[in-house]
């Protein structure tokens, strides 16, 4: 009996042994068990490859009560607001041909009754009717901004992406809108090539470079609004809607 404890005894020993010259103890200090308690499960996590784009229904949702709350408009007057503080300090200081330039859709004009309609869709022939029709409330706080540049005799100067043909329920809409005493207004034109962001970059140098203005200020709610430089301040102004570059 006792060779036959012995035996197995010795054998597993020779093993343990053998395991470890294969794999030698991990230098790691052994720690303590924890204590079983139950562990709620991990949020699961897609891997990229697999992750879904946000839903478009839960975002629109989430713009409408952007919109339905205040942000948008609370971002509208504090961007508006430093935009105006500026205009008034720079004005003070002077310089020949001082202008502030403009765009007008989602920064002077709202268009937020025609995208809600849409459901946030854009369908070229219902925007140009929308435009004809001249109805496009102003956006205060920047109406403010362009009232306090026209008080202090800076130029007013509009570029915008709408296109030529656009022009005359534009200038009904900017009458409309208390926004008519602007010194000049250029539109992109029909069928133009490039971008609108090189567009309304090529405007600001020309009345830089050529007409001789000084652009104290550029506002707008798109990047392709302010980028490209020729102004010495830009001013961006919220718009979660869309994209135009
Ligand atoms: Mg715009």
């Amino acid at each position: 009996m006792l060779q036959r404890s012995v035996v197995p005894a010795l054998f597993a020993g020779f093993v343990f042994a053998l395991a470890s010259c294969v794999n030698p103890p991990s230098r790691t200090p052994e720690r303590a068990a924890p204590p079983i308690a139950p562990v709620a499960p991990a949020a699961p996590v897609a891997a990229p490859a697999r992750a879904e784009p946000y839903n478009l229904y839960l975002l629109k949702q989430e713009i409408k009560t952007y919109v339905d709350d205040g942000r948008y408009e609370a971002g509208l007057t504090a961007v508006a607001g430093e935009a105006k503080e500026w205009i008034e300090q720079r004005a003070v200081r002077g310089g020949d041909k001082l202008a502030v330039v403009f765009d007008l859709d989602e920064t002077l004009l709202s268009n937020l009754q025609h995208m809600r309609a849409m459901d946030f869709g854009y369908v070229p022939k219902l925007w140009d009717e929308w435009v004809a029709e001249a109805d496009a409330p102003a956006i205060a706080p920047v109406r403010d901004v362009y009232l306090a540049a026209r008080a202090r005799n800076l130029a007013i100067v509009f570029i915008t992406g709408r296109k030529t043909s656009d022009q005359p329920g534009t200038e009904n809409n900017l009458r409309a809108a208390g926004l008519g005493g602007y010194t000049r207004i250029f539109y992109k034109p029909n069928g133009y090539a490039g971008t609108t962001e090189s567009f309304k970059t090529s405007i600001r140098k020309k009345l830089v470079e050529e007409e001789g203005y000084t652009i104290v200020a550029n506002i707008g709610d798109q990047t392709s609004d302010l980028t490209g430089g020729y102004a010495e301040r830009t001013f961006k102004l919220p718009n979660p809607f869309y994209i135009a570059k």
